[in-house]
Parts: C-alpha cells; structure tokens; sequence
C-alpha cells in the first residue's frame, strides 16, 4: 500500500495487475442455482437473499456467456476502445454444476475479444478440486480471482440466515484456493441479525488471518420477497438497521483493524431502490467512500 493512501482500494490494485490499462468488470448472470435453493442444503435460500437484487438488467439469464459479454462490453467500448474486460460471474453460485460445463463457459469467456481474465463469485462449499486446479492452470496466462460468500465469521449467525456452511468451511476453501496459486477475496454482510458491534468488529481479526487478497462488505439490507423480510416486519425488534452515520463509523473502525494489504473493494450494496425495505440510505458506494475517507483522515 502507499503511504498516502487511507486504505487499499480496487482500482490501485488493479492498476498493480494491469498497469496503465482502464479494467473494468462485466457481470454476467448464467448459474441459476445454489445448494440452499435446490434442495441439497435447503429451499428457501439464504434468508437476506433475493438474487434479482445484484443483476444488472443487461445481464439477463437466457443469454449465452458470448451474448452478455458483448451487451455489456458495448455498453463500455465506445467510451473507451482500449478499455479491458474481466468476466465477473456474479449470480447465484458460479461454482455449482456439472465442472465440464463450467469450465466451457469460463473458457467462452476468455476468448471473447478484449477480456483478460475471470471473477469468480461462488459459495466456500462449492470449489471441487477438479475445479480447483483447472482454474489454477488458466491463472497462469489470465487474471483469476475467487470471490467467496463468507458473510460472517459466526457460526450461530450462518446458522440464522440459512448459508448451509460453517466458518470452518470459508477457512478451509480459502486457503486451498490461495495454495492452489489463486487469488481470493471475501464478502462480508455488517449488520446481520443477532451481532453485536464488537462481533461485526471480530470478523475482521479473524479474516486478517486468512490470505484473501481483497473484500467486500455489505450493509444488512431487507430486500422486498425474502424469508428476512417477512420475518422483519413480524419482528423488527430482532434487526438493527444502522443509520448512515452509524455505518460510517463502523467501517473506519473495521478498517482500522483490518490487515492493511486486504484490498478493500466496497463498503455497500446498491440494490434497486424499488426493492429496498430498509434501510433506505439513498447513497452510492463512490459516497460511502468518500465519508469514510474524510473520517479516517479527521478521527483517530
Ligand atoms: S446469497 Fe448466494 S448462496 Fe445464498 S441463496 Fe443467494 S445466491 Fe444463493
């Protein structure tokens, strides 16, 4: 990290792997499955979740790999025609399936004209091995980052909401990723029902012992059609929304105990307003951003 800078954010650590290249990331929406969805692990889902929540509109699931590149690099390419692309398979769990599809589809990606590499989001318990090293070989000529959904580092709070997986289970999967030769990064949620400050604090001591390269955090939000909602409205006294403010001060906090080369790559979700129960903030990650630089620079 440079001196100068508050904390380690994504664009210099893509400047790090692309240097003097503009990269940017196309979602792609194309696994429509997750154990806790099909009946493996559960049906309903993770409690929090409602994917039509982090798709964008281009990204829509009958299209091919090929299809939704090409909507969303144009979306891009007049603007800047040397920009460079990675695939982000964002939906569900990019991870789950039949490991010969997958990696046709990872591999459609990469020939696409102009992408560099894959950005993988998936659950810590869906990595085979046979997966595992495919994706280990293609890291050796292309960018591959893991993103996984650890969500919180407590057991009784992945227990709550339905992941389907321990903590235990995030730990060992990232570290067999990070020995594989990958990249990894984490997602956190902040605000998740039954924790504490101080166990939301927790979570960061506990991933500064792993090798992850870079996280995510998410603010708790009650998306509209999800099993948290209903039970939201029914007992609301069970939830502690934070306020803006609130929220702020928690990730400078956070920050402060995290292990300063973890990138940090956004502090808040930005689901469509019109599915929103609460909190119902108003404000994009770019001003998040800037609040919490401004208070790490002026509180101690
Ligand atoms: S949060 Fe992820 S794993 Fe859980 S139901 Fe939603 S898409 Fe599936």
């Amino acid at each position: 990290m440079k001196e100068n800078m508050l904390y380690r954010d994504f664009a210099s650590f893509m400047s790090e792997y692309f240097p003097g290249k503009k990269v940017q990331k196309i979602s792609l929406d194309l696994i429509h499955n997750c154990p806790t969805r099909d009946g493996s692990l559960g049906r309903g889902g993770c409690t929090y979740c409602n994917n039509k929540s982090f798709s964008p509109a281009y990204a829509l699931s009958h299209k091919s790999v090929t299809e939704q590149l090409q909507e969303g690099i144009s979306f891009f390419s007049h603007k800047y025609p040397s920009m460079e692309y990675l695939a982000y398979f964002q939906a569900y769990t990019s991870t789950y399936g039949e490991v010969e599809k997958l990696k046709e589809m990872y591999l459609e990606a990469l020939s696409y004209p102009g992408v560099v590499g894959l950005v993988i989001g998936t659950r810590p318990d869906c990595m085979p091995d046979s997966l595992l090293s495919f994706l280990s070989q293609l890291s050796k000529e292309y960018f591959v980052l893991i993103e996984y959904g650890v969500e919180s580092t407590i057991d009784r709070t992945l227990e709550l909401v339905q992941r389907g997986h321990t903590f235990e289970c995030s730990k060992e999967t990232i570290l067999r990723t990070h020995d594989s030769g990958l990249l990894c990064g984490a997602h956190l949620i902040l605000g998740l029902p039954g924790e504490s400050r101080e166990d939301m604090l927790s979570h960061a001591q506990r991933l500064n012992d792993l090798p992850i390269s870079t996280l995510k955090l998410h603010q708790l939000q009650i998306i509209k059609g999800t099993l948290m909602a209903r039970d939201f409205v029914l007992h609301p006294d069970r939830y502690h929304l934070f306020t803006e403010d609130e929220y702020v001060d928690l990730c400078v906090d956070f920050l402060r105990q995290l292990r300063p080369d973890i990138v940090v790559e956004r502090f808040v979700s930005s689901s469509p307003k019109d599915m929103i129960l609460a909190p119902k903030w108003g404000k994009k990650n770019y001003q998040f951003v800037e609040l919490i630089k401004k208070r790490l620079l002026t509180s101690k």
